[in-house]
């Protein structure tokens, strides 16, 4: 089965926003008023029901000049994703394209995955059930896996008027991208691939027009290291020794403790978060 990559050229794109419209529409997210932030940018982030943001950028470039970057902004689909790492409820977990999804049935809106994304594009939705009983669930983007299980590209991509986005198979999408960056140099010296290997390499790549940091995002983002020693040693052992129901409810206290601790983490990493 092949691997898929959502490919965004962040120099075609002319920020009409029509990729946050159509991820509404398909996903039937609701709108999302928000405070005037200053800028043309709508939503300051992503969150629980706007699940990508194109995000307008004030940036004097190399000659003095001002101009506007934009960059659709949602869930990267890392390979190697923290998010799926932290999940103490096995909620998170890769499709055979190469996406990650959460199984909204299994989440129990703990938060470990918001407080642990290198890209900050995860959040909790609040919810009442009949009773009147708070509880929480963990949303963002799905690279919309519904489509591609029809055959279909991602909302956002199919309604891209620009050529910004596109999806295809990893290795031609990677290559496009190469390319495409080898195109731009003269314009854009600094212009790079965005496909970091710090969590494995993404399934959104991105034709950047700057450093990744003018885009707020992290130039070197990595797994927390407590996240890799959660789900690869201490999960796997725990359920061995004591049996997997037990282990669920120890899981819960165990991992508060853990990753409550994200901020002393991302000091000791440099890479848990933003850098
Ligand atoms: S970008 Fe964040 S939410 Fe998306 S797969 Fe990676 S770690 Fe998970
Ligand atoms: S909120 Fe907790 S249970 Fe739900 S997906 Fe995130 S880590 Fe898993």
């Amino acid at each position: 089965m092949s691997k898929y990559v959502k490919y965004v050229d962040v120099t075609k794109c002319d920020g009409c926003r029509a990729c946050m419209v159509a991820c509404k529409n398909w996903n039937d997210l609701p709108a999302e008023p928000t405070d005037f932030l200053g800028s043309v940018q709508s939503h300051a982030k992503t969150t629980a029901d706007t699940w990508n943001v194109l995000q307008f950028i004030e940036h004097e470039n190399g000659k003095g000049d001002l101009e506007y970057l934009f960059r659709h902004s949602s869930c990267f689909h890392c390979t190697d994703a923290a998010c799926e790492k932290v999940c103490p409820e096995n909620a998170i977990s890769y499709t055979k394209y190469g996406t990650v999804v959460i199984d909204q049935d299994t989440c129990v809106g703990c938060g470990y995955c918001v407080q642990n994304c290198p890209f900050e594009v995860i959040s909790l939705k609040e919810y009442k059930d009949k009773n009147g009983k708070e509880y929480r669930k963990a949303h963002k983007c799905t690279m919309c896996t519904d489509r591609i299980d029809e055959g279909l590209q991602p909302a956002c991509v199919t309604t891209c008027h620009t050529g910004a986005m596109e999806f295809g198979d990893q290795d031609a999408m990677i290559k496009k991208a190469e390319q495409r960056v080898k195109e731009i140099k003269g314009r854009y010296p600094n212009a790079q691939v965005y496909n970091p290997q710090g969590v494995g390499g993404t399934h959104t790549i991105y034709v950047l027009a700057e450093r990744p940091s003018v885009y707020g995002l992290p130039e070197n983002p990595k797994v927390p290291t407590s996240a890799v020693v959660w789900k690869d040693y201490a999960q796997p052992i725990g359920k061995a020794m004591i049996g997997a129901t037990t282990m669920a409810v120890v899981g819960a206290f165990v991992a508060n403790k853990f990753f409550s601790k994200k901020a002393n983490d991302e000091d000791e990493n440099g890479g848990g978060g933003h850098e």
